[in-house]
């Protein structure tokens, strides 16, 4: 059940300050506030989903392909392509995925440590 109250909800609606690195009408990219690389991005689609397979299943091809066509285009903004960067997506408890609305995370900028 999707709480309209978690922190990304306060978040794209202005009720909590955020340091925004694109907006537009469907999604909201915003600096993570306890960075884990030098570069790192939250990238949250407006859609009220929880995880992964919430917002797979509420949204259209149309929407996700969205999604993912911006963070492309963040990740082409920074550069990222050129270096390398790891896409994440905690979903659920065995993930401890902290929000609950779903978000991916793009990490980049510095050489990443292997997850084995
Ligand atoms: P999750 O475990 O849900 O994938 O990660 C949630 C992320 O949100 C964490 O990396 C955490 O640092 C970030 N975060 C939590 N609260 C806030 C906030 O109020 N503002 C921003 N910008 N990031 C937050």
């Amino acid at each position: 059940m999707y709480d309209p109250n978690n922190i990304f909800a306060k978040i794209i609606r202005k009720e909590i300050p955020s340091k925004i690195v694109y907006e537009d009408d469907k999604v909201l990219f915003i600096n993570d506030i306890n960075p884990q690389a030098k570069i790192h991005i939250l990238c949250i689609p407006k859609t009220k989903a929880v995880d992964f397979c919430d917002f797979i299943s509420k949204s259209s091809q149309e929407t996700v392909c969205n999604f993912y066509s911006k963070i492309n285009k963040i990740i082409k903004n920074h550069e990222l392509e050129k270096t390398g960067f790891r896409l994440v997506a905690n979903s659920g408890k065995d993930a401890n995925q902290e929000v609950p609305h779903f978000h991916i995370h793009i990490l980049g900028g510095e050489t990443l440590n292997r997850i084995d």
